[in-house]
């Protein structure tokens, strides 16, 4: 028998409803405020519920896998956690973007150095969490090590070693929205998106709609991972040629190699110009959002594949996008809005090489106000050959490329594979 039983029977048998005020000891959050002093703590702790200053709590997605923790025993609800040598191995910030109003509305730019900043209201008892960590890593992948074998890329010992490894700082990025302005990104009034935000999730949150006081929400929603190569403070210099890929997570090909579409490919060749750039005197910056199969899902994204190699006429471009938005009811739910908040945090004001196609990512960037220089297209021999469906596609319907645009006749050419082929 699970220790679950002896925990269920010491927790309280009431449900403590969150929906009303009465947080004696909350300390406020004034968003955007110039220092962590004058902004204050986020605090989402479960355990000193009167603490509370936001809706929703830690670890994004994980959060679910935290109260499966709880419920099973195997967590004690108020473990706190010990933050020794847990601090950022490089220092990022703080910036002048840092409170610029409207220019971060998606994280806590405080997020890493909560143990600097709030030591003292730690030490008076406060659970503050880090949203974001830092951390150094070797990066090892065969399409680098390939790269190195054909001459493509030089070991220099500095940012790539003989065997292939590219030292990289990588930052892990949990969200943390600031309702009014993530609202005001999306056209939409802060009341309508609370409400719609708890509508759409059952029902999750009830204090996004009874506690107007409440301004933060920590979503339960996947992070991003920031991967830097050479010196993270050169980022914030726009003397330094930046090379950047903003990459949305596609399980299928980024881990398995699936041949369907162009991610890994993009990807890997990203990382080899960002090795480049930072041999160049450069530095390179890959970031990497958890926005599984356009946001939609994996699940949706099968079932799109199948419907698209089961459509008359074959896999076609003409047809890439109506399939998708058969089943999903939208092309694409990424939306590109609060992308560019993790540049400024990283005091980004100019990408000279963005290697992306991607009309959407370029202009919510330029739109944020970061001047990009080049874009990158992915070679043409990177592109698998399943994957020239997607990428016709794409270029058809403004995609960035230097090359040749498809016209209606060449779109309407089965270029996929079938299913059991
Ligand atoms: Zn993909």
């Amino acid at each position: 028998m699970y220790a679950a039983s002896a925990a269920v029977a010491a927790a309280p048998r009431h449900i403590r409803l969150t929906s009303h005020s009465g947080g004696f000891g909350a300390l406020p959050i004034h968003w955007g405020a110039a220092s962590a002093a004058e902004r204050g703590p986020i605090v989402g702790t479960t355990t000193s519920r009167a603490h509370r200053n936001v809706i929703g709590t830690h670890s994004g997605s994980y959060s679910v896998y935290r109260a499966l923790a709880v419920a099973a025993g195997a967590l004690k609800r108020e473990h706190k956690a010990d933050l020794t040598n847990t601090s950022p191995t490089d220092v990022i910030g703080p910036y002048p973007q840092w409170s610029e109003p409207g220019r971060i509305v998606s994280l806590d730019p405080w997020g890493a150095i909560v143990a600097d900043v709030f030591s003292a209201e730690l030490a008076a008892g406060y659970d503050i969490r880090p949203t974001l960590a830092v951390t150094k890593a070797h990066v090892i992948l065969p399409e680098v090590i390939e790269a190195l074998q054909t001459g493509r890329l030089k070991a220099d010992g500095k940012f790539l070693t003989d065997g292939g490894a590219a030292m990289v700082t990588k930052v892990a990025v949990e969200p943390a929205w600031y309702l009014p302005e993530v609202a005001k990104r999306f056209g939409c009034s802060e009341t309508d998106l609370r409400r719609t935000l708890f509508e759409e999730t059952g029902g999750m949150y009830p204090e996004l709609v009874t506690r107007s006081d409440l301004e933060v929400f920590l979503p339960p929603i996947g992070g991003q991972t920031l991967y830097i190569f050479g010196n993270p403070r050169d980022l914030a210099n726009p003397q330094v040629e930046l090379t950047a890929r903003i990459h949305d997570e596609c399980n299928g090909s980024d881990v398995f190699g699936s041949d369907i579409c162009t991610c890994r490919p993009y990807l890997t060749h990203a990382i080899e110009e960002c090795i480049r750039g930072a041999q160049r005197g450069g530095v390179g910056l890959i970031a990497y959002s958890r926005k599984e199969g356009r946001a939609l899902g994996e699940v949706t994204k099968f079932l799109v594949y199948n419907a698209r190699k089961r459509q008359v006429g074959g896999d076609t471009a003409d047809q890439y996008f109506a399939r998708t938005e058969c089943v999903a009811g939208v092309q694409d739910m990424r939306f590109q809005e609060l992308m560019p908040d993790v540049f400024h945090w990283l005091g980004i004001t100019k990408i000279h090489r963005l290697v992306s196609m991607s009309n959407m990512k370029f202009d919510a960037i330029t739109g944020s106000g970061i001047e990009i220089g080049e874009r990158v297209n992915i070679p043409d021999d990177l592109i698998p050959a399943d994957a020239k469906v997607e990428m016709d596609a794409k270029k058809a319907a403004g995609y960035f490329t230097p090359g040749h645009v498809p016209d209606a006749n060449e779109l309407k050419q089965a270029k996929g594979r079938g299913l059991s082929e």
